[in-house]
C-alpha cells in the first residue's frame, strides 16, 4: 500500500504536543496569503519522536518550535540558550515561500522553462517587502505561482487539479526535514557560529543530516517495513528554495556559509532512493525526472552580471531587470535605466518594472526633453499604482495636470 495513504491516516490518529503554536499568519504584510494546514508535518514528527531511543526523545521534547515573523529569505535556526533551553525557529513567511516554491518548481518543469522558479521567488519576495496594495489583482497573482507562469487556462486547470496532492505531500515532507534537521543539530550538539569555517559548518550539517535520515528511515521501516526516502526529496525542495531565496541578493559572513553547506547538501542528495518513490506513488515520477540535473544545474551556476548578460541576449525579461539593478547598485544610472526599458518591452515582464522606469523618468535620467519625460514618468507612475505598488501612487500627485485621467491609475 501507498505510504501516503498509511500517512493519511496517521494525520487524523495522532495527537499534538511538539509545537508549541499553531500555524497561521497573524502578521498585517501577509494580508494576500493564505495560512497551510501543517498538520500532517506536525503529527509525523510526533510519531518519529516516539520511536527514539528515550534519551533523545526526552532531549527532543523539550525542544520548542518557534513561528517567526522574519522575512521569507530567513532559513531556519536552532538555539541554545545559557538556561539550557532549546527552540528551533521557522519563519511562517519561509514555510508559505517554501509551499508556493515547491508548485513554482513544478510549474517551471511543466513549461521547460528552468529560470521561472528565480523570477517568481523575487517577485514574491519583493511585494512581501514593499508597500504594495494587497486587495490589488496583480499583486496576488504574483503571489500565486501558477497565476505568475500565466499559462493557458487549460494547462492552469489541470495544474492545479493534478498537483494539489503531490504539493501538498512534498511541503510536508520538506517541512518534516526542516524540524528533523534542526532537532538533529541538538541531539548531536552539531553547532556553529558567526565566524565557522566551511568545514566545521559542513561537519555540523552532515552530523544533522545524518541523523534525521536515520530516524525516518528506522521510523518507516518500523512502523510500514518500507525504507522512506519522501522525506529526503522534501529536503532538497526546502535546501533548493533556502538556496534560491539567500541567491537573490549577496550573502556574505555567515549566510555565505550557509550558502555553500545547502550547495553541498544538494550535491550530496540521494536522487536514486528518493524517486524510488516511484514504485509507490505515480506522481512523484514525474518530478523525479531529471530533478537532479535540474537542480545541480539550475543551483549551481554563479548569479553574476556575466550569468545574466547570456541570458539577456536570448532574450530573458526577467535577466534584463537583473542587470538593470546590477547597473543602478554600482551608480550607473542610465545605463540600468536602459535594462528596464528594454525589460519592459517584453512578455512577462514585471509590473515593478513600471515603478523603475517611472523613477528613471522622474530623475531626468533618459536623454530626452524635460516635458516629455515628465509625461513619460506620470504615465508609468499611474501603470505602477494601477499594478499595486503605493510608492507609485503616493507619487501621483506630483503629476496630477498630466494625466487625463487620474481615477485610472487606482
Ligand atoms: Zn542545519
Amino acid at each position: 500500500m501507498s505510504r501516503f495513504v498509511l500517512l493519511a491516516v496517521l494525520w487524523f490518529l495522532l495527537p499534538s504536543y511538539l509545537f508549541g503554536q499553531s500555524y497561521s499568519y497573524q502578521d498585517t504584510r501577509l494580508e494576500g496569503l493564505y495560512s497551510i494546514d501543517d498538520t500532517a508535518a506536525q503529527e509525523i514528527i510526533q510519531s518519529i519522536v516516539r520511536k527514539l531511543p528515550q534519551a533523545q526523545r526526552e532531549l527532543v521534547e523539550d525542544i520548542e518550535v518557534v513561528w517567526t515573523s522574519e522575512p521569507f529569505n530567513v532559513i531556519p535556526s536552532t538555539s541554545r540558550e545559557q538556561n539550557g533551553k532549546r527552540n528551533i525557529y521557522i519563519s511562517q513567511i519561509f514555510a508559505h515561500g517554501l509551499h508556493e516554491y515547491i508548485q513554482a518548481v513544478l510549474v517551471a518543469d511543466l513549461l521547460e522553462e528552468p529560470h521561472f522558479t528565480e523570477a517568481w521567488l523575487e517577485a514574491f519576495g519583493l511585494r512581501l517587502h514593499s508597500r504594495v496594495d494587497w486587495e490589488n489583482s496583480e499583486i496576488q497573482s504574483a503571489m500565486d505561482p501558477v497565476s505568475f507562469a500565466k499559462m493557458h487556462p487549460e494547462d492552469e486547470q489541470r495544474f492545479r487539479s493534478e498537483m494539489t496532492t503531490i504539493v501538498a505531500v512534498l511541503y510536508q515532507s520538506a517541512l518534516v526535514e526542516i524540524i528533523l534537521h534542526e532537532l538533529g543539530h541538538h541531539v548531536e550538539g552539531a553547532f556553529y557560529n558567526e565566524g565557522a569555517t566551511l568545514a566545521e559548518a559542513n561537519n555540523a550539517e552532515r552530523l544533522a543530516d545524518d541523523w534525521a535520515n536515520n530516524a525516518v528511515t528506522s521510523w518507516s521501516e518500523e512502523m510500514f517495513g518500507l525504507t522512506d526516502h519522501s522525506s529526503t526529496l522534501g529536503r532538497v525542495f526546502a535546501i533548493a528554495y533556502s538556496v534560491e531565496a539567500l541567491s537573490l541578493r549577496e550573502a556574505s559572513g555567515l549566510e555565505a556559509v550557509k550558502l555553500a553547506t545547502l550547495r553541498g547538501r544538494i550535491e550530496t542528495s540521494e536522487f536514486a532512493s528518493m524517486c524510488d518513490l516511484q514504485r509507490y506513488v505515480q506522481e512523484v515520477g514525474w518530478v523525479c525526472d531529471g530533478l537532479a540535473e535540474w537542480f545541480l544545474a539550475h543551483l549551481f551556476v554563479p548569479k553574476t552580471r556575466l550569468h545574466y548578460l547570456e541570458r539577456a541576449d536570448l532574450g530573458d525579461a526577467y535577466a534584463l531587470m537583473k542587470l538593470g539593478n546590477f547597473s543602478w547598485l554600482a551608480g550607473e544610472l542610465s545605463a540600468a535605466c536602459n535594462y528596464y526599458y528594454e525589460a519592459w518591452q517584453r512578455p512577462y515582464g514585471d509590473s515593478v518594472l513600471s515603478l523603475r522606469l517611472a523613477r528613471c523618468y522622474d530623475l531626468g535620467l533618459f536623454s530626452m526633453p524635460l516635458e516629455l519625460s515628465r509625461q513619460s514618468a506620470a504615465n508609468a507612475f499611474c501603470a505602477a499604482s494601477e499594478g499595486g505598488w503605493l510608492d507609485a501612487r503616493e507619487r501621483l500627485i506630483d503629476y496630477e495636470g498630466l494625466l487625463e485621467d487620474p481615477s485610472s491609475c487606482y
